[in-house]
């Protein structure tokens, strides 16, 4: 039984293109199998998460991290009564828009794109994956996904203005998200906050004392479990914590937002849609936590010393082949060529560097650059 508030499959705005219903899977489960079976999803494990394969083959990539999320975004749907099949595909197609090298990446592609006055967004890029470039069907471009699916994919973490983005309006701008698209940002911070703890400090670029000094709710679980097993190795220790951390969020996100959710009055989707704020949130004693680690990590592993070296070539690889495209655009594949006919051509060479591993990036850098 789902909550009033939740997405009822039955009441989907539906697809651009009608499809007959399938016999034993309902819209969300399709959406969501299509989003697996999508190139770009399989693309995702040769993205970089964190830190490069140069580190260790165990280290989250962009897939294992958007398999994470999505675990620990059916738990907190299931538990809130939520659409969890709507869930789930927003969780597996979150990450689907970002290009190679993570946030180094990402951040090079868009101050490429700023100097033609454009810009790059994952999200949008997300949508354009999913409505355009991936070809599976003979009777439509894309994926066809559901109304919810995309607008998901496009209001999950923020909130786009009408007046900037008129090619979204269909998406109800004024409105907030369903619950189950507001989830999603609040589970991916819970995703990668504890596993890029845990990779740091499996990287030895984080020491124990090093987290229990700077993060507070991790030296109050690690006293915990160091009472409880004090003869454990310090790796099986720092696994307990953080399972700890998890769990206290994942908790507090549920009954966080069900508390909001009867604060608020909140009964139906329409009450979702119509409130000024979101209703999805930790509390603010978690919220604090939270914000603790995200600083903590910020301030020790982002931007160590250690990683600096990757996100300089990065940067350059980046940058480098976005200007050799926009000056030999006769270099790029034949249906990029042809696309840079309807399209401009930086938005066509920012489509193809967005749609890359990290491998297939660095072997056309050695080709071109
Ligand atoms: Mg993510």
């Amino acid at each position: 039984m789902l909550a009033g508030y939740a997405v009822q499959v039955e009441d989907s705005r539906g697809r651009r293109f009608p499809e007959a219903s399938h016999p034993y899977r309902n819209d969300y489960q399709r959406d969501r199998d299509r989003i697996i079976h999508a190139r770009a999803f399989r693309r995702l494990v040769d993205k970089t998460q964190v830190f490069t394969r140069r580190y260790s083959d165990h280290f989250r990539n962009r897939l294992t991290h958007t398999i994470e999320v999505s675990q620990i975004t059916r738990t907190v749907a299931g538990a809130l009564a939520l659409n969890v099949d709507l869930a789930e595909a927003l969780a597996l197609v979150h990450d689907l828009g970002h290009p190679p090298f993570g946030h180094a990446g990402e951040k090079a592609l868009d101050a490429a794109m700023r100097q033609q006055e454009l810009s790059f967004d994952h999200n949008l890029h997300a949508l354009r994956i999913v409505e355009d470039f991936e070809q599976r069907y003979a009777a439509f471009r894309g994926l066809n996904l559901t109304f919810e699916v995309r607008e998901g994919i496009i209001k999950h973490s923020r909130d786009y203005d009408a007046a900037t983005h008129p090619e979204l309006a269909e998406y109800l701008l004024e409105q907030r998200p369903p619950l189950e698209a507001q989830l999603i940002d609040l589970t991916d911070e819970i995703g990668y906050n504890t596993a890029d703890l845990d990779d740091g400090y499996e990287a030895h670029l984080l020491t124990l004392d090093q987290i229990r000094a700077g993060v507070p709710v991790f030296e109050r679980f690690l006293g915990e479990v160091e009472r409880i097993y004090p003869e454990a190795p310090e790796k099986l220790q720092f696994n307990e914590t953080l399972k700890r951390i998890l769990n206290r969020m994942a908790d507090d996100l549920i009954s966080n937002t069900q508390a909001r959710v009867k604060h608020a009055g909140v009964k139906t989707l329409a009450d979702v849609r119509s409130r000024k704020e979101r209703i999805a949130a930790f509390s603010a004693e978690v919220e604090g936590e939270r914000k603790q680690i995200k600083d903590f990590l910020h301030e020790n592993l982002y931007y160590s010393p250690s990683l600096a070296g990757e996100k300089d070539d990065a940067e350059r690889i980046v940058t480098d082949l976005f200007a050799f495209w926009m000056s030999n655009s006769s270099s790029l594949p034949r249906q990029y060529q042809e696309k840079a006919m309807e399209e401009s051509l930086p938005r066509v060479v920012c489509d193809y560097i967005a749609g890359m591993t990290d491998h297939f990036i660095i072997e056309q850098y050695e080709k071109y650059c």
